[in-house]
């Protein structure tokens, strides 16, 4: 491999891992060393990567000696565990767990809205939840013209965003259920084919669940408003891969229909697709595997004059995961100068 960063995978086997990997590929980012990291379950298993086999370690002590970069996505408890020790040898962590996301030292970063708060890091970046980062690239073209008052937002969340065995625990339901079986669930605490259900994480004394609050306190720190006024509904639908959002987005004044148009055909990572003729309008399956955020349906709030109504779908695994962290890590070879030669 050639000049570049010595980088780990942490949570190299799973839906946001592979994604890491195809995208270190896809763009050419400057890899001198790839060490793939998971548990002890699939040490062994061996991974094609720019032409060689790399075979999976487990994560253990003294992992990341050596280690400029490390890209974790293997949950939680194993960032707040293993993070810290990554940063006291030397390297830099990109985190897309939740572990770090609120911490005040913790830059969180969407790329393509505060990219200067990447630099402020001491050895942490976290990577926000993934209908927060979807849901701010089509909210802050808008937020800088006309800052926004208040958002209502519901997701339908696929799958995959509880990761590679929740996306074949879907398949197996469906088959089981055409064929005239009981659909077993495991990963999901109820059947999620021909099913929906509000999002399952835990739920707050006040009836919102995590992810809820997620959206609601990552994008005010992203958009360093701290009062913005937000509610969300996360539902999560039988849909493989890319999450899909309604939004309600509230200003001072009216915001004319053409200019939000025309300002977010314009914004980086959003993509407008509208066929009003044809009620052609984004769609998860067409948002699966795009690095753009898909959006139309943008409209005119029939009940308020100084709201707008949008639709947006966007692949989480993707923008809303793995793109987003090598973006961030782009952001960090510029400025350390490592020759980086992303061609996107
Ligand atoms: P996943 O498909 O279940 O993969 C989990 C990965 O973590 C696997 O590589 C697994 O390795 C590894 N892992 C589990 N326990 C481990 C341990 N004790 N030590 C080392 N590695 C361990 O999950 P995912 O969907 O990729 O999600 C990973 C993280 O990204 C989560 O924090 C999730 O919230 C976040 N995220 C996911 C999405 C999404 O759309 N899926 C979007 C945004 C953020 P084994 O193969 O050895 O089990």
């Amino acid at each position: 491999m050639a000049n570049g960063l010595n980088v780990a995978v942490l949570g190299a086997t799973g839906a946001v891992g592979a994604e890491l990997l195809a995208l270190l590929e896809q763009r050419a980012f400057p890899v001198k060393t790839l060490k793939l990291l998971a548990s002890s379950r699939s040490a062994g298993t061996q991974i094609p990567f720019m032409g060689e086999t790399l075979t999976v370690e487990a994560l253990g002590e003294g992992a990341f000696d050596g280690v400029d970069l490390v890209l974790a996505s293997a949950g939680g408890s194993i960032s707040k565990e293993w993070l810290p020790k990554a940063a006291a040898a030397g390297a830099v962590s990109i985190d897309n767990s939740s572990a770090f996301r609120m911490d005040p030292t913790v830059p969180l970063v969407v790329p393509e809205v505060n990219p200067e708060a990447t630099y402020q890091h001491q050895g942490i970046i976290a990577n926000p939840n993934c209908t927060t980062i979807l849901m701010s690239l089509a909210l802050w073209p808008l937020h800088q013209v006309r800052p926004i008052q208040r958002l209502v937002v519901s997701t339908y969340q696929s799958a995959s965003g509880a990761g590679a065995r929740a996306m074949e625990e879907v398949k197996r339901q469906a088959q089981a259920i055409l064929n005239g079986e009981e659909p077993v669930a495991e990963a999901f605490p109820y059947p999620l084919a021909f099913n929906l259900f509000p999002h399952n994480s835990e739920l707050n004394e006040l009836g919102y669940c995590q992810e809820e609050m997620k959206m609601v306190n990552e994008t005010r720190k992203i958009f360093g408003s701290p009062d913005l006024r937000i509610s969300a509904t996360c539902v999560r639908v039988p849909v493989l891969r890319a999450h899909s959002e309604a939004l309600n987005i509230e200003f001072g004044s009216p915001f004319p229909v053409a200019e939000a148009k025309q300002l977010l055909s314009q914004a980086p990572g959003v993509k407008v697709v509208e066929d009003w003729s044809r009620n052609y309008f984004p769609m998860p399956i067409e948002a699966s595997g795009q690095d753009d955020v898909l959006v139309g349906r943008i409209r005119q709030d029939l009940s308020n004059p100084n709201a707008l109504e949008l639709w947006l779908c966007g692949d989480q695994i993707r923008k809303g995961a793995a793109l987003n962290a090598v973006q961030i890590a782009e952001l960090l070879t510029v400025k350390t100068g490592v020759a980086a030669t992303a061609t996107a």
